[in-house]
């Protein structure tokens, strides 16, 4: 067993050694071809995406906040127009949104898996629809912590009130519900390539996912420059720079296989035994029986703040690595505060980051390390 100072929240370390071999050929063959921008592992790379989540289209891009930024674009978002999303999510979702001159509403999320309610987001529809002042124009639906959403009540009231569904794949990617891969729901998809992802890339790097063919050729031109059908100094629109290097793409390869082949399952069995051990003492978060989260946290919750407080302080002292994700819901973030909640009051999500915490999780994490942090936990709660 490895000392506790040696332990990882996420153990890149161990998939590394692995990996060592496919990863050290891939970035040598780049190396070698010279092909660094747009190189053919971009490509190779997209298609097995978009294969493996079952869509038409990927498009690779720098990040997974540019990825939802070209399709706030795409969709021509901007000033004068509402968009929706979870209260609990990373600022990344809706932040390019904001940047472009919409106006972002948060919503309330649901007890128990955390993800979003449909019924505040239908609140929250009518009440910027009553208000006049901006257009609905997009929902973003966070599968939260890797934990999938149900998109059957969401994509219904987009439909009903005419909404473009974007799926924040983040935390998702290798997830599904229902038989259907994360990164395969909504209009269109994002999942980013941030190395703590559940498949992450050693820098940044993100995709967009959808199966509509001008949705997809307008991201296309996007990511670089705007260009049009004679190349990048034949600009049609105003675009960005935004393309996933061919070293990350090199490096993805070999780390998508090992998600397919082995790491989803992997991370079942370590949340399972999580499960197993904190049933009793703590609440873990719902997991619907037709989805297979991939955990991109395993997240629990105490009784009240002071527990929690008292448990990750508990951790920290025996060098247990913890977090919080996520320790402000977005509606209290000093950007957001200030503007109008529309009457939402928060309660799941104000209740949520008041007593969340998080442990080491990963596909590597052996059984008797999981045991020492498991009985810290346990011992931390009593
Ligand atoms: C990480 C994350 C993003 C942004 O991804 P980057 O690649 O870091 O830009 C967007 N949304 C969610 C929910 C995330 O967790």
């Amino acid at each position: 067993m490895k000392d506790c100072d040696d332990m990882q929240f996420i153990d890149l370390k161990a998939q590394y050694q692995a990996l060592r071999e496919p990863i050290h050929a891939g970035i040598q063959a780049v190396l070698e071809h010279g092909q660094f921008i747009m190189g053919p592992q971009v490509k190779e790379l997209e298609q097995k995406l978009a294969s493996h989540v079952g869509v038409k289209h990927c498009i690779s891009c720098a990040n997974g906040t540019d990825a939802l930024q070209m399709l706030y674009m795409a969709y021509g978002i901007g000033r004068g127009d509402a968009v929706f999303c979870p209260d609990i999510t990373f600022i990344a979702s809706v932040e390019p949104a904001y940047m472009l001159g919409a106006r972002p509403v948060f919503c309330d999320v649901l007890p128990g898996s955390y993800n979003l309610c449909p019924a505040s987001l239908e609140r929250q529809i009518r009440a910027v629809l009553s208000e006049g002042k901006y257009t609905p124009k997009a929902v973003v639906v966070i599968d939260f912590l890797g934990n999938p959403a149900d998109y059957a009540p969401l994509q219904e009231i987009c439909t009903r009130y005419g909404l473009v569904l974007i799926e924040d794949a983040a935390q998702s990617y290798g997830a599904s519900r229902a038989g259907r891969m994360c990164c395969s729901f909504g209009d269109a998809a994002i999942t980013s390539f941030f190395p703590a992802k559940p498949l992450g890339c050693y820098g940044d790097g993100g995709a967009i996912f959808t199966n509509d063919d001008t949705l997809a050729a307008t991201c296309e031109t996007i990511r670089i420059h705007g260009k049009g059908p004679k190349g990048k100094y034949d600009n049609v629109r105003i675009g960005v720079n935004s393309r996933l290097d061919t070293l990350q793409a090199a490096i993805l390869l070999p780390k998508l296989e090992a998600l397919k082949q082995h790491e989803v399952d992997d991370r079942q069995r370590v949340a399972k035994r999580y499960d197993d051990a904190f049933a009793a003492a703590f609440m873990p978060l719902t997991v619907a029986s037709d989805a297979i989260s991939v955990y991109a946290q395993y997240a629990l919750l105490a009784k009240d703040s002071a527990q929690r407080d008292a448990v990750i302080g508990y951790l920290s002292d025996k060098q247990i690595p913890n977090m919080v994700y996520y320790p402000t819901p977005q509606h209290c973030l000093p950007v957001f505060c200030e503007l109008h909640q529309y009457g939402e009051t928060f309660a799941q999500a104000n209740d949520y980051c008041a007593r969340t915490f998080s442990i080491p999780m990963h596909p590597y994490l052996g059984e008797a390390e999981q045991q020492s942090i498991i009985d810290a936990v346990l011992e931390a709660a009593r």
